[in-house]
This record gives C-alpha cells, structure tokens and sequence, in this order.
C-alpha cells in the first residue's frame, strides 16, 4: 500500500524545500513535500531577520558566497510573479573607527569577487545624511543598494501555494521517520503512517537535516544549532532607520543588526550563540542586553522599553559552516543541509542548484505546459488601503465584502474577510493566520483579537475550539474542553 509513488519527494517546506518545490512544478513531474509540522515555513524559516542580503559577507570559495548575490538577484522577478512582501532598501555596514573602515574595504573587496553591483564606501557625512538617527561618531561605512527586506513566512507561503497550483503535493503533519531503498529509488515513511515511492529524496530537513540523512546511512555531517535572538519594536517608535545597519561582523556571525522590516516596525538582534538542544527557543536577559547594546551604538534612540516582543531563531548550522548541496554516495538522495544565514536570500539560487543537480543524476525535465508563475491563492489586505488613507478603494472593498469593515486586530488593522481567507487558504492555526495576515504582531500580540481568530478557525474549519492551536498539537490555547455555552 502507498499513499503515493512520486519522481522527487521533498523533505521539509522551509524556504529552501518550497523552492525547490517550485523550481520543480515547471515540469511534467510528481513532486510531493513532507512537512512534519502543521503548517509550512515553521521552521527557522519562520524566525529570522528576513533580510535579503546583498552578498558581500561570505568568501566566494563558499556556496553562501556563490549563492547569495545570485539568489539576491532572483528576488526582483520572483516578487513580481508571486507578489509577497519585499522591498530594497539596501543595507550598511558602519565602522567606528580605522581599523573598522580597514575592514569595510575586506568586504568591499569580496562583494566585488561575488559581482554585488552598485556597493560603494561612503564617508561619514553622506553616511548621516541617508540615516540621520546614526551615532554620529561613526566614521564611513559600506554601502549595497541591492539589499532588501522581505516578510520570509509570506515568501514561503507563496513558493509553496504557486507550487501546489501548479501541481506539487503538499503533505504537512508528516514527520518522515523511515526511509529504505529499493531497486528505483526509495520508499519513505512517516510517523502518522503514510507510505510513499520515490525516485529521488530531497532532504531539505533544515535543524533535522543530518537526521534525515542517517535514515539513508548518512553521517558525513551534523547540524549544531546556532541560537539568535531576536527583538520586535513597537510600531508607534515610527521608521528610526530606512537601511538595514550592520556593524563590522565577528566570525561567528554578522553581528547584532538594526532591521527596518517590510512591515514597518523596527528589529533588532540577533545574537549568535552555539547550543546543544534543537529545541530551545528561550530568549535570556543577557541576550536582550546584548541585542539592546549593540543596536543603541548605531542608534542611540533605540530603547529596549520599546520591544514588544522577542523571538528565538535557530540557524542550522552544519560542520564545516558552509550550506551543504549535492548528490550523496546514496544514488538519488539529494542534501540541501546546513542552510543558515543568507539561507533565506539564496533560497532561490538553491532551487536552481538542486534542478540541475537533479538533472545531472538522471530526473528527465520536460517542461509543463501548464506552468503558471503567478498562481497562488491571494486576498486584499486593507493595511495598505489605511495607511494611504484610500477610503475610496477602501469603500469598495467593503461594499464587495462586508467582512472586509469588520476590524478583528486592531494594532496591525486586519479584518475578518482577511482571517476568514486565510483559514481558507489551510492555516488553522494562531501562528499561521498570524504570519498569513499579521493579525496578533502588534503592540497587544494577540491580547484583543486572539480569541476571535480562533472563533473564526472554529467557524471556518469546524476544529473544536478546545483544539485550536498555537502552532499544532501541544501548543493547545484552551486546552479544558468547554461546556454547552462556553462555561468551563
Ligand atoms: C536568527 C536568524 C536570522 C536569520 N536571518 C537571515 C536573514 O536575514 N537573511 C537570510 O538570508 N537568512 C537568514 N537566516 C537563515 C534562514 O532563516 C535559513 O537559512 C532558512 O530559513 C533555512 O530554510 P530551510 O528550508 O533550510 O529550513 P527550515 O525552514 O527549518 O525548513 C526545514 C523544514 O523541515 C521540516 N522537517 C524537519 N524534520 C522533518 C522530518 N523528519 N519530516 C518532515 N519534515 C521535517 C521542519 O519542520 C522545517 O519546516 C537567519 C536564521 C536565523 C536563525
């Protein structure tokens, strides 16, 4: 019995699975994806800085190197096809003294072997007329305008809706758990009990990559957990920066950065510290300490009273500290391992990889007639009609949809038609509406309009309102059943 015989099976719907995922659906193929969570993109492509980076940071010897500016590059034609939020607003990296500025011109240097166009060093002056609230002992800093912000979970989610449109399977709540190899590829099993065929195995498993990898006898790498913490400032402390700041980085990371994200509030982190567990998201006071200092050097008025809230982000990374691409000694299994920072910029450029990797060992690519880059399900979100003050589009919106004039989070002004169509679109969970529309990001995280995305998850779905979830099994917000009229 299988539950069904594919050419590629994708471990994992990150941003790195689901582009690939995409990359694949362009031609007459069967491609599933399996997703051990209830929803795609919460992995670590949920928690990150969502910076699309130019590409000077990593030495073009490496694949971050090589990938980075190519992935950068893609970035401008998959927005226009997809339409999620990004935005380039380019980025700096400031020094504060000479043997800083030294530094800026070894990044410089290795931007121009990555062919990052545009990038130029800029003296103090031109530095603080581009960004006023600077510290202003800074003494230059490098300058990529190509860089760019981008809301990484909308990204995920349009890579993966465009690739099931267009004929990929999406299988969540699978974690694989077997994988055995047969005479033309490999049959992969999952904890709920599914059964798959495939030709070829993607293992796209981010923080659980080299365990999918010794499911084949693989165990050339291992994965070690790089936790970053992340802190999101009110929207009310208003745009204190139009670039994203770095300072000079150290060796294990690029440093603490002050992010101005496409959404309109401010962040700032992360910070880089190597843990054991693959599950500790626990933010700590040193880190917010950390965080806060390194951010108030570039720009003093930052206050750490003004976050709203935090977040941990771990980055998969693999031994070695390079992304770790290709074919394996197991003929058809594929890694995308050890994809950590700028995993999410070079996402793209992966995805092209792994298309000619698969190829090279054998997978015939016909084009699919059928292909259509823009596919996916979309709806208006009147955030943007609000903040233009466009009352007219705004009317009409209502007029065709009444639930559009129904406010259910009011920090970040999302409606009901917009929760309604995202519960529509598969998210049926607190985080997933959360990232698919912003509703509970502002200022009262969920406190207001909490209980009324989980009626509409209830309304819409039928999921009894004691199981909605946070972000799946365990993570249950009522877990008491309720009484006949909501009494406990
Ligand atoms: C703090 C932080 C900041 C970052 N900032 C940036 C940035 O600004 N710019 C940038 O370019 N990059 C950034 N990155 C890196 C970027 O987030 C990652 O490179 C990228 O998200 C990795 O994507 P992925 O698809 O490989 O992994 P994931 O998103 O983790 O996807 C892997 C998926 O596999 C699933 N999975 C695991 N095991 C199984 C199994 N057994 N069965 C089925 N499914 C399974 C997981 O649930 C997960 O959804 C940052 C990372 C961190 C942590």
């Amino acid at each position: 019995m299988t539950d069904g015989k594919f050419d590629v099976l994708i471990v994992g719907a990150g941003v790195a699975g689901a582009a690939v995922a995409r990359r694949l659906s362009r031609y007459r193929l069967d491609v599933a994806v399996l997703e051990k969570e209830v929803d795609v993109s919460f992995g670590v492509s949920k928690a990150n800085s969502g910076i699309v980076h130019a590409g000077f940071h990593d030495v073009p010897e490496t694949l971050k190197g090589k990938l980075c500016q190519t992935g950068n590059r893609m970035f401008s034609q998959l927005h226009e096809e997809l339409d999620f939020p990004f935005e380039r607003h380019g980025e700096l990296m400031v020094a504060f003294d000479e043997d800083e500025l030294r530094t800026l011109q070894t990044y410089h240097r290795r931007g121009l072997q990555n062919h990052v166009p545009f990038m130029e060093m800029l003296g103090p002056d031109r530095v603080l007329e581009l960004e006023p609230n600077l510290n202003p002992d800074i003494v230059g800093a490098l300058h990529a305008p190509t860089a760019g912000v981008v809301c990484p979970y909308e990204y995920c989610f349009a890579l993966i809706g465009n690739a099931v449109k267009n004929g990929v399977k999406l299988f969540t709540s699978q974690k694989v758990t077997w994988i055995g190899r047969t005479d033309d590829g490999f049959r992969v099993e999952t904890e709920a009990g599914l059964k798959f065929k495939t030709r070829f195995v993607v293992n796209a498993a981010g923080l659980h990559a080299d365990e999918i990898a010794k499911l084949v006898g693989l165990t050339d790498f291992k994965i070690i957990p790089r936790k970053g913490e992340e802190y999101l400032l009110d929207r009310r402390v208003g745009s204190l920066v139009r670039k994203v700041l770095f300072p000079v980085p150290t060796p294990s990371s690029k440093g603490m950065l002050v992010i101005p994200t496409v959404d309109g509030p401010v962040m700032v982190g992360p910070t880089a510290e190597n843990i054991d567990r693959r599950d500790d998201f626990s933010t700590t006071r040193e880190g917010l300490k950390q965080v806060f200092a390194h951010a108030q050097r570039m720009v003093p008025a930052i206050r750490s009273s003004d976050a709203i809230t935090s977040f941990v982000g771990l980055r998969p990374v693999a031994t070695g500290d390079d992304f770790i691409i290709g074919p394996t000694k197991v003929p058809g299994f594929i890694n995308v391992a050890g994809i950590q920072s700028p995993g999410l910029t070079a996402s793209p450029a992966i995805a092209e990889l792994v298309k000619d990797i698969l190829l090279k060992e054998g997978l015939r690519l016909e084009e699919n007639p059928a292909y259509d880059p823009r596919a996916r399900d979309k709806f208006v979100k009147i955030r943007g009609l609000v903040e233009v003050r466009d009352f007219a589009a705004l009317g009409q919106v209502v007029a065709a949809d009444p639930d559009y004039g129904k406010l259910v989070c009011r920090c970040e002004n999302v409606t009901e038609a917009e929760i309604r169509a995202a519960v529509r679109a598969g998210h049926h969970t607190l985080d997933g509406v959360k990232f698919a529309t912003r509703a509970g990001t502002g200022r009262c995280q969920g406190g207001f309009c909490g209980s009324r995305v989980m009626r509409i998850i209830h309304e819409e779905t039928g999921i009894p309102i004691e199981q909605i979830s946070k972000k799946g099994p365990g993570s249950e917000i009522t877990p008491i059943p309720l009484l006949k009229g909501g009494r406990r």
